[in-house]
């Protein structure tokens, strides 16, 4: 089986996100969308309601599981067998940021060797990012132009 995990915070998740997730679909038997949970960390959305508008956002994708995990994805990654990491790229400043952390993760994965597979953002979607995103919803813009329905305040 094929499967990938997608980690991120989701806070909340976006259509930068569910674009990613649509086009990594049909490349994977499953595909675990992994909320990192850091528990001294603030967020906007609790992990039951980021939890809650995955879910909802891919009530019909039978290959998607939802699940949370707090710590490194890599040790997340051994504990589900996977050797595949999901990640989008929007500018070059992912690119520089996400190479460090794919390479310390390969490097961290031994004989494993779990590999990071990098989608690029669509066009008309690099701008989309949950900070935006929650900085519209803290002045009551517009925010539902960026996110999938599921998302509601
Ligand atoms: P993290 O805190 O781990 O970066 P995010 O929830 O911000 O968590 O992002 C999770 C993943 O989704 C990252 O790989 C990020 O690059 C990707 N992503 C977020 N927004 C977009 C977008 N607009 N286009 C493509 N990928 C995106």
């Amino acid at each position: 089986m094929r499967i990938a995990v997608f980690p991120g915070s989701f806070d909340p998740i976006t259509l930068g996100h569910f674009d990613i997730v649509e086009r990594a679909y049909p490349l994977f038997d499953k595909i675990i969308i992994a909320i990192g949970h850091n528990s001294k960390k603030n967020y906007m959305f609790s992990l039951e309601k980021r939890k809650e508008f995955i879910k909802k956002t891919f009530k019909d994708y039978d290959k998607i599981e939802v699940d949370h995990f707090e710590g490194l994805t890599i040790d997340y990654c051994k504990s589900k067998k996977v050797k595949f990491i999901l990640r989008g790229l929007r500018n070059p400043a992912d690119f520089e940021f996400e190479k460090a952390i794919a390479q310390t993760n390969r490097r961290l994965s031994h004989d494993d060797k779990i590999e990071t597979i990098f989608l690029l953002t669509s066009s008309g979607k690099s701008f989309i990012s949950s900070s935006i995103v929650r900085e519209i919803i803290n002045y009551n813009g517009e925010y539902e132009l960026l996110v999938p329905p599921a998302v509601k305040i």
